[in-house]
């Protein structure tokens, strides 16, 4: 080949062509020799045979050539100028590219405040009423702790006095929201949120999670964006399970000292993190994180936690002219409400952990009512959910009160509480989700009680006619 071929083959023009192209299609070159996709390399150089080149592999080329005394080229009997027309096959290898990620739609939630002109606690209170049923109280409790935790960290009048930290202890039977309510905050406030569970945290050097862990994954959450990172909220689920074991002779990796390693990150400390991983091992840069800022919420369901509740007040209640009647407090349906920082220490919390986290509140288990609501009313409730998936196909899907109240006692009996809704509902709608896209005329559905039981059938109303379709009952 002449020289004038081969600079006709580099020519820049076909290299722009050549990117134009590239954006047409949904594929991406490759370099030929490092392999690394063009949205890492930058612009790359276009070789005949469909061979792309980045500039970093170009200049590694040029380099090698210039030290003419290489001796692996010598070796291989490469002279400088045959390094741009590797011996190719005649076969023309196929183009090397790699499909393009699409770039993510944003979704953005429909209110976000900013977290600077953070709003007043009812404003944020009622923005969870969109979404969390019932439990008042902690709706309550989170929006002024958020409001002050914002506060604090904004205002710019510096005061002497020094305004604590107001991390969070939430107490709640399982499903009762406690998860969700932390998640609808985050996404209110547009802040980035860590979740994890206390149960995979380990003390630094036994298998599992470090403590420290958790930073990574707000850094991860937060884009590795350390300035975001360090206002983000962090939510430590099932903190009950990290309790000290009592009579124990062994050591307490995953209890205690668990405890205790995560007081320093609970108080605010600078936290050394990988980028990009949650191991420290790997080959990573390594950043600091202060987590002065983050506010920490710790969540359990702290099963027998009423049982030391009862004992305490049995024990008040039996003293001296307050003596009682010894079972004056088994039926009293909101006894966690009553729970003290002593009643928490005696179930395995150490001081030092419920020292750090001042703000103690809990959440009540759905009743039957709130199980209802929760299908149905909140803005993304799943009955919704399934309503516009069927409404795409113009089905109108409807609900009969008897049938949400099957629902709910069913939800009841698996006492998860308004987790187990979701389990339920697939279960339920399988067969319409199957049977009704099939027939064009069907106009709406009426989920009926006999059919969430198993012995009845849905009611199906065609376009213009009453009735004239059945679905089987259910198995
Ligand atoms: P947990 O208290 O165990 O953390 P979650 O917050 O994970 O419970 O609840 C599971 C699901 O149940 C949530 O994703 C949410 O859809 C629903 N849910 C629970 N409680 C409520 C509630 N009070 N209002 C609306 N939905 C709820």
């Amino acid at each position: 080949m002449s020289d004038k071929d081969h600079k006709d083959d580099m020519n820049i023009d076909d290299t722009k062509k050549h990117d134009t192209k590239d954006h047409e299609d949904n594929y991406e070159s490759v370099c030929y020799l490092c392999r690394r996709p063009k949205s890492k390399v930058g612009k790359m150089i276009h070789i005949p045979n469909n061979i792309d080149i980045c500039a970093d592999c170009m200049q590694k080329t040029f380099d090698a050539i210039n030290q003419g005394d290489n001796p692996y080229m010598q070796m291989m009997g490469l002279t400088p100028n045959m390094l741009f027309m590797p011996n190719l096959p005649n076969d023309v290898p196929k183009p090397q590219k790699l499909k393009k990620k699409k770039p993510e739609e944003e979704k953005e939630p429909e209110i976000i405040f900013d977290r600077r002109k953070i709003p007043a606690p009812h404003i944020i209170k009622a923005s969870l009423d969109d979404y969390i049923i019932g439990q008042d109280y902690a709706k309550k409790v989170v929006s002024v702790a958020v409001y002050n935790h914002y506060k604090r960290i904004y205002s710019s009048k510096k005061s002497d006095i020094e305004i604590e930290k107001s991390n969070m202890l939430m107490i709640g039977p399982t499903g009762s929201g406690k998860t969700y309510l932390v998640k609808t905050l985050a996404k209110l406030l547009n802040v980035p949120l860590a979740i994890t569970d206390a149960t995979s945290l380990t003390e630094a050097g036994y298998i599992g999670d470090d403590v420290e862990s958790v930073i990574s994954k707000l850094l991860q959450n937060a884009g590795n964006d350390v300035e975001k990172a360090e206002q983000g909220i962090i939510f430590i689920d099932e903190i009950d399970k990290i309790a000290k074991k009592r009579n124990t002779n062994s050591r307490d990796v995953s209890g205690e000292s668990v405890q205790q390693g995560l007081l320093k990150l609970l108080e605010g400390a600078d936290v050394e993190v990988p980028v990009g991983a949650t191991s420290k091992n790997a080959m990573v840069p390594l950043t600091t994180v202060n987590t002065e800022n983050i506010l920490f919420i710790c969540g359990g369901a702290f099963p027998d936690l009423d049982k030391i509740i009862k004992t305490r007040l049995n024990k008040q209640s039996s003293i001296g002219f307050k003596a009682d009647l010894k079972d004056k407090y088994d039926e009293e349906p909101n006894l966690l409400q009553k729970v003290t920082v002593d009643d928490l220490r005696e179930y395995g919390m150490i001081p030092e952990f419920l020292g750090r986290l001042p703000i103690v509140f809990t959440l009540e288990g759905l009743t039957r009512d709130m199980l209802i609501k929760v299908l149905q009313e909140p803005k993304n409730a799943i009955l919704r959910q399934y309503q516009e998936l069927l409404a795409m196909d113009e089905v109108k899907l409807q609900f009969s009160e008897d049938a949400l109240e099957a629902i709910a006692e069913k939800a009841l009996e698996k006492k998860t509480g308004a987790r187990a809704l979701r389990a339920i509902l697939e279960d339920i709608m399988l067969d319409i989700m199957y049977e009704i896209p099939k027939d064009d005329n069907i106009g709406s559905v009426q989920i009926t009680k006999d059919y969430i039981e198993g012995t009845g059938v849905p009611l199906i109303e065609m376009r213009g006619t009453v009735n004239s379709k059945r679905i089987a009952a259910r198995q």
